[in-house]
């Protein structure tokens, strides 16, 4: 092989590992403007009454076991939470209410 040859093989190879990484880093960039707050119950603010609370979301639960493969039936169940407890999205912020 002559030296031509391998400097453009090392040249794709790089090229190859530089645009992964920045396919990576921009990726990852995107990524916090989809991924949506969540309550440790894995619904969003969305899904909780603003008064009372209360989540109204489903919550997938196993109500059928096998003893060897474990949990092979489910059913969406009302969610038990009753308190949103993950961070706050900024934009559901709302003034609080005059009490002069
Ligand atoms: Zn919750
Ligand atoms: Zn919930």
């Amino acid at each position: 092989m002559d030296p031509l040859s391998l400097l453009v093989g090392a040249g794709i190879a790089v090229s190859g590992f530089l645009a992964g990484r920045f396919g990576t880093r921009r990726r990852a960039g995107e990524r916090p403007e989809q991924v949506e707050p969540l309550c440790t119950c894995g619904h969003g603010l969305a899904y909780h009454d603003r008064e009372s609370q209360d989540c109204h979301g489903l919550v997938k639960t196993a109500v059928k076991f096998d003893k060897v493969y474990g949990a092979v039936g489910y059913e969406m169940r009302p969610c038990t939470c009753r308190r949103y407890v993950g961070p706050m999205p900024l934009e559901t912020f709302y003034a609080p209410e005059i009490t002069d």
